[in-house]
Parts: structure tokens; C-alpha cells; sequence
């Protein structure tokens, strides 16, 4: 247990939890969370923790993630727990898994690669590296690193 708990309680909503340490704001960044969503979002940015040092906490409140959501938090973060908070109790908490394909999640860089033509083909990537994170569009096997994934 953290002996401080550095952000209230939520009743409702999404808490990530054990992110690396300043890779919270990316997290952010792929939940698309700008100045007009309608829910409030919590940051806790280089908070103490036993098992990694410092980590990034963020807590959602009424907003639950899909599946989507989920595979980009593991490229990011692999060992992030999420919690699903209800009515103040934590009611689901599990890992995030990486995938081994990831379908339908992420653009390929490749302007020609058929599945950013008009082409109904969704995009499929298959994971060759986790650290450093590198993967491969499985059309036109253009690889990319977390550079190219998030920017
Ligand atoms: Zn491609």
C-alpha cells in the first residue's frame, strides 16, 4: 500500500495505475482527452512507489476504456494496472496485456500502404520488439518505433 493517497477517491470511473514515470502525459494523449470532454481527469505525475521507484497515476472519472484504448495503454505502458472504480469500490482491476496483433488501433506511417488507401483493410500491426517497442504493419511490413506510433 502507498502510504499517501495523492488524489481523491473517484465514485465512478477508470484509474490507471503503475505507469512508468513521465509517460502519464502520453497515456493522456492517446485517451484523447482535450479541453472539451465532458469528465474530469487526474494526473498524479513522479508519485512514490515500492515496485518501481516513481510512477504516473491517472484517475478518469465516468469514462471506462475499450479495448482500443487498452492495447495503446500497454504500448505504453506494459505493466499498468487498470481499476474499474464503482461506487467508490475498485469492482475490476487487471493488467493490461499486450497484445501479440494489434488490429485496427494504430495508422502505418506508409502513405502507400493499402490500408490508409480507400481500401476497406484496417490496419494490423504484429509486435517484433517490446523494449525498445517496434512493430510491423503485416501489408507492407514498414516498421515503427514508439516515435513514430505516438507522434
Ligand atoms: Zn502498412
Amino acid at each position: 500500500m502507498e502510504k499517501t493517497l495523492r488524489i481523491s477517491k473517484i465514485r465512478d470511473g477508470t484509474v490507471i495505475d503503475h505507469v512508468p514515470s513521465g509517460k502519464g502525459i502520453r497515456v493522456i494523449g492517446v485517451l484523447g482527452v482535450h479541453e472539451d470532454v465532458n469528465y474530469t481527469v487526474s494526473v498524479a505525475i513522479h508519485v512514490p512507489s515500492n515496485k518501481m521507484g516513481f510512477k504516473d497515476v491517472i484517475k478518469i472519472e465516468n469514462r471506462f476504456l475499450d479495448r482500443n484504448e487498452l492495447d495503446m495503454i500497454s504500448l505504453i505502458a506494459p505493466n499498468a494496472t487498470i481499476s474499474i472504480i464503482r461506487n467508490y469500490e475498485i469492482s475490476e482491476k487487471f493488467q493490461v496485456d499486450l497484445p501479440s496483433r494489434l488490429v485496427g488501433v494504430i495508422k502505418c506511417k506508409n502513405q502507400n500502404c493499402i490500408t490508409n488507401t480507400h481500401e476497406p483493410v484496417e490496419s494490423e500491426f504484429e509486435i517484433v520488439s517490446k523494449h525498445p517497442l517496434v512493430i510491423r504493419c503485416v501489408y507492407c511490413e514498414r516498421t515503427m518505433g514508439e516515435r513514430d506510433i505516438f507522434s
